[in-house]
C-alpha cells in the first residue's frame, strides 16, 4: 500500500473510532477529571479528518506533521499538546530516518514524556504508548501489540495519577481506567487494522 492510501485509511479509522467511543472517553474522563476528553478528541480528529486530502497528498513525514500541527489547534486541554507532540515528533523523525520507524516511534513517545514532564507508571497515556513502542521494536505481531495496547490501558485503573487533572484526586483516582491511555490504545488499534 503506498503512503498516501496508508494515511487515507488511518486517518479515517482513528477519526471513526475516536467518535464511535467519544461519549465512553468523556466518561472515563469525567470519573477523574473534568469529562472533555472525548470531545477534545472528537473535535481534533474530525478536523484532521476534514483535511484528509491536503494532508494524505504529502510525503508521509509532512503529512505526520500536519496532523500533530492539527491536534494542537484543536484538541485543546492537555491532551492536545501531548498528542500534538507525539505526531509532530514522528514526522520529524521519519523525515531524519526513513527506514526507522520503531526508533521514530519511541522518540516521539519520548518526546511527549518530555513534554508532560511525565513518565511510564503515573496513570497517563504513556503507560500505553511507551509499551506499544516497545512491542514494535522487538516487534512483536500486529494483534499482540494491540492486545498489549488494550491490556496496557485496562492496567491503568489500579494506577495511582501521579500528572494530569486526575492527580489531584490523590487515592481517589485509583479504580478508574485513564481515559489517554484509553484513548492511546483505540489509536493503536486503528492504526494496527491498517498497518496490517
Ligand atoms: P484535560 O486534562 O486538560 O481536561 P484531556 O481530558 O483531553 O485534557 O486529557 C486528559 C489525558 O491527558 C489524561 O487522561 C492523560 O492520559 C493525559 N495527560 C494529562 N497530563 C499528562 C502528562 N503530563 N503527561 C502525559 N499524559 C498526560
Ligand atoms: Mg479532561
Amino acid at each position: 500500500m503506498s503512503d498516501e492510501m496508508l494515511l487515507r485509511a488511518a486517518i479515517a479509522a482513528v477519526s471513526n473510532t475516536i467518535a464511535a467511543h467519544a461519549d465512553e472517553l468523556s466518561e472515563l474522563d469525567a470519573a477523574i477529571g473534568d469529562g472533555d476528553h472525548g470531545a477534545n478528541m472528537k473535535r481534533g480528529f474530525d478536523a484532521v479528518a476534514a483535511e484528509t486530502d491536503l494532508i494524505a497528498g504529502k510525503p508521509l513525514p509532512e503529512a505526520l506533521k500536519a496532523i500533530g500541527t492539527k491536534l494542537v489547534m484543536t484538541v485543546g486541554g492537555a491532551s492536545g499538546p501531548l498528542y500534538g507532540t507525539l505526531f509532530m515528533a514522528l514526522g520529524k523523525e521519519l523525515a531524519q530516518a526513513p527506514d526507522d520507524r520503531a526508533g521514530a516511534l519511541r522518540k516521539a513517545v519520548d518526546a511527549v514524556a518530555a513534554r508532560g514532564k511525565s513518565t511510564i507508571g503515573q496513570k497517563t497515556m504513556l503507560d500505553v504508548l511507551y509499551p506499544v513502542a516497545d512491542a514494535v521494536a522487538a516487534p512483536r505481531p500486529i494483534e499482540e501489540i494491540v492486545a498489549l495496547a488494550h491490556a496496557s490501558a485496562e492496567a491503568t485503573r489500579e494506577r495511582l495519577a501521579i500528572r494530569g487533572r486526575a492527580s489531584f484526586l490523590g487515592e481517589r483516582s485509583i479504580g478508574h481506567v485513564d481515559p489517554g491511555a484509553r484513548s492511546s490504545a483505540l489509536i493503536v488499534e486503528a492504526v494496527a487494522g491498517v498497518v496490517r
